[in-house]
């Protein structure tokens, strides 16, 4: 019998395949997930799991919905959870514009927006950030685009978005808003109420950075019920598995002062590792996240140099403003010390 073949939609013609240069290594610093952790009760709610995995999850996720709800202050109609946050904004990128529509961002920002816009038949519009990594909200608003993406902090440069500069382009954007905040936990400010109350702005959310459940694969969006109700036709049923949901549920319910706890734990390993870095002679970017981006003359061969002590960091190439960059995890100070030590080992 002979292979059939198939052309894929026009626009997955140049599209790749999602991969990551990262290697096996000891310690894994190149995805800025949490490495003080996971929350406890997902943990022991993972080890003793007895459901029956014969039965589907709940329809509608809805004791972590009511959770998260009571967590961050708003109803359990103004959330909905999915596989990772990347599952949210890839619903929303097929709920809310039509094939052939726009999607601006401010560039460079999480790798994965302009992949969706795409996999959706959408056009990726990306306006470059200020030189201070702000983004530029008259430039984005002038692209007329009815599909707005940010992250905030955004990734990589970890900059936190101006709070009046977020209230302007909230307030002007002709269309919708996702407000990326998987880092917002590190950052200390959050527009999750704001969100529910406005009908133009979905937040999205995570599990898999602050609350070190990266390998459960769970995500969250906040808006408006209407626009939930919408998100949740393009996401479709069953995206979060009967564990995960167990697992995340456990965790917002009993581990909050855990949660707090990690964040002071990585804001003091960030403010060692900034303080080493500039001792070193080097210039970091500020970070209001769990990762620093350093500027280094060659990023994939400081990348090898610490990959062959163990140590994997993201390498990004040719970055606007800044050239090469290291994302770099933060960890416990023990292992910040190990990069600092091998990053000085580097010709300048
Ligand atoms: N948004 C940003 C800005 C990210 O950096 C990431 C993960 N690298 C995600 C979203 C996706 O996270 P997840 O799908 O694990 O929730």
């Amino acid at each position: 019998m002979t292979e059939r073949t198939f052309a894929p939609r026009a626009a997955y013609r140049g599209l790749a395949v999602y991969r990551n240069d990262a290697v096996p290594v000891e310690v894994d610093l190149g995805d800025n997930t949490n490495q003080f952790g996971t929350a406890p009760s997902a943990l022991v709610t993972v080890r003793e799991w007895t459901d029956d995995p014969s039965r589907y999850p709940t329809l509608t996720t809805a004791p972590l919905r009511q959770a998260i709800a009571e967590w961050l202050g708003v109803e359990p109609g103004q959330v909905l959870a999915g596989c990772g946050s990347n599952d949210l904004i890839d619903s929303t990128m097929r709920a809310f514009v039509d094939p052939g529509s726009t999607v601006a961002f401010a560039a460079p920002t999480f790798v994965m927006t302009a992949h969706f816009a795409r996999s959706n038949s959408l056009r990726p519009v990306p306006v470059l950030v200020r030189p201070d990594f702000q983004p530029d909200v008259d430039a984005i608003l002038a692209t007329g685009a009815p599909l707005i993406y940010l992250a905030s902090p955004n990734n990589p440069a970890a900059t936190l978005t101006e709070a009046g500069a977020l209230d302007r382009l909230l307030d002007r954007a002709p269309g919708l808003v996702i407000l990326d905040e998987a880092y917002a936990e590190f950052a200390g400010v959050s527009r999750v109420g704001e969100a529910a109350r406005r009908g133009n702005v979905l937040v999205t959310r995570t599990f898999s950075k602050a609350w070190g459940l990266a390998g459960l694969r769970v995500g969250y969006a906040v808006g408006s019920a209407a626009l939930i109700e919408e998100l949740e036709k393009a996401r479709g049923p069953y995206k979060v598995n009967a564990l995960a949901e167990r697992a995340a549920t456990a965790a917002v319910r009993h581990d909050r002062a855990w949660l707090a706890g990690i964040v002071a734990q990585v804001l003091e390993a960030r403010t060692w590792l900034l303080g080493a870095l500039r001792d070193l002679g080097l210039a970091p970017l500020e970070s209001a996240a769990n990762f620093v981006g350093l500027p280094v003359p060659d990023a994939p061969a400081a990348a090898r140099h610490l990959a062959e002590r163990g140590l994997g960091v993201r390498a990004f190439r040719n970055l606007p403003h800044v050239g090469d960059l290291l994302r770099i995890t933060v960890g416990p100070i023990p292992i910040m010390e190990r990069v600092t030590r091998a990053l000085g080992e580097l010709p300048r």
